[in-house]
């Protein structure tokens, strides 16, 4: 049976936001694509859909943020952008304090009032701590970024049930995600450009997708019939997982999942923030998201919470966060090489590249390689 029906001139393996990008891109250039996605919908992990008028997100909280005009411009075609800026709550063993780490948290732990005062903490517990010099790993960065009592008491648990192992074995540059600062300013984010879609992501797929030269195809798995499409299509673009794409020839590489579960209350305001962390490494959850509050969308007097709980990847659950640490880098490095020797296929996004990408950080790479691709 022939898989190339059309014609197509690409095969795209996943529509996610790369993949889809792409085939936007292509058609603009007059180019037709087959999209094959294993999932029943577009969208990946930025998929959403409204239960009781509420933008719910299927895979986590998704927030746009960037510093990239041009990416801020792209995404804004699509649809539009409220201006929610995250402000996390963090809530360990019943006490409450707000992220990312700035003078609110540092008032909080410590009742400091001054930004010198702040700092004067922070640097007598690094001391304390002994670490001196270039951070070895993630506990190491945390403690010489803002001292042990707020890695004790709001990162190690919280690392170590996200990542499934202890933080002196994780990269530090995770934890560098996070802001510090020495102002009262609970923005998540440093970035200029924030929000989230006034009528969730779903619909920036639907947009994107529509056009005659672009066909998608949901719940088909493109290793049913890998050789097939190697064979029929003169370009592929993957952005599944880069070692199954090799068949694992140089190894597994290690991925996180989460599980989510969710539950609707007959309130409009159950938990008063869009997410609450719980730090400590007892509970088994990492966060709660209350989605109303992303948007102020939905019905009258009722509300959907979800939690997420980390757990061990294994081939039958999503792959949610590649595990960057030095053993995975150097098995992910012999992939990139085969992958970079390939002339008519295409790796990108979170797990075609392996790495712990932001949306914004997905769209740059996507249209960097649509202009190698293409052109101006
Ligand atoms: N983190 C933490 N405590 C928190 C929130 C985050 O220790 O309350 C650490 C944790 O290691 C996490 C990392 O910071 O994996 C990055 O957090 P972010 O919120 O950026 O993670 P994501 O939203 O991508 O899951």
């Amino acid at each position: 049976m022939k898989l190339n029906t059309r014609d197509y001139d690409y095969l795209i393996v996943g529509a996610g936001p790369y993949g889809s990008i792409f085939a936007h891109e292509a058609a603009k250039h007059g180019k037709r694509s087959l999209i094959i996605e294993k999932r029943p919908h577009v969208g990946g992990n930025m998929y959403t859909h409204k239960e009781h008028g509420i933008n719910v997100h299927d895979f986590g909280a998704h927030i746009f943020h960037t510093d990239n005009k041009e990416v801020w411009d792209y995404v804004n075609q699509f649809t539009e952008f409220n201006g929610y800026i995250n402000q996390v709550v963090a809530n360990y063993e019943g006490e409450l304090y707000n992220l990312p780490f700035n003078m609110n948290t540092f008032y909080q732990m410590w009742g400091v009032k001054t930004p010198a005062e702040a700092a004067a903490k922070i640097e007598e517990q690094r001391q304390a701590a002994g670490i001196t010099g270039t951070p070895k790993n993630l506990e190491e960065q945390a403690i010489s970024l803002i001292g042990t009592d707020i890695y004790e008491k709001l990162i190690k648990g919280y690392t170590e049930k996200q990542w499934g192992r202890s933080a002196t074995e994780l990269p530090s540059f995770i934890i560098r995600r996070l802001p510090v600062r020495y102002t009262f300013d609970n923005n998540y984010f440093n970035h200029r450009y924030q929000g989230v879609p006034v009528d969730g992501y779903t619909v920036i797929f639907d947009n994107m997708l529509d056009s005659d030269l672009i066909d998608v195809q949901t719940d088909v798995d493109f290793f049913d019939n890998k050789d097939t499409y190697l064979e029929e299509f003169p370009r592929i673009v993957y952005t599944g997982m880069i070692d199954r794409f090799f068949e694992y020839k140089h190894g597994e590489l290690e991925y996180r999942s989460v599980r989510f579960e969710s539950e609707t209350f007959d309130t409009d305001n159950k938990q008063g923030n869009a997410v609450i962390n719980y730090t400590e490494r007892d509970v088994p959850f990492t966060r709660v998201m209350e989605w109303r509050h992303f948007d102020q969308k939905g019905d009258d007097n009722v509300t959907v919470i979800t939690s997420e709980f980390p757990q061990d990847w294994d081939r039958t659950k999503e792959a949610y966060y590649p595990v960057n640490d030095h053993k995975n880098s150097e098995i992910f490095k012999k992939y990139r090489k085969e992958a970079d020797n390939l002339d008519n296929v295409i790796m990108g996004g979170r797990l075609g590249n392996y790495q712990y990408y932001d949306m914004d950080q997905v769209f740059n790479a996507a249209l960097k390689e649509v202009q190698k691709e293409f052109g101006k």
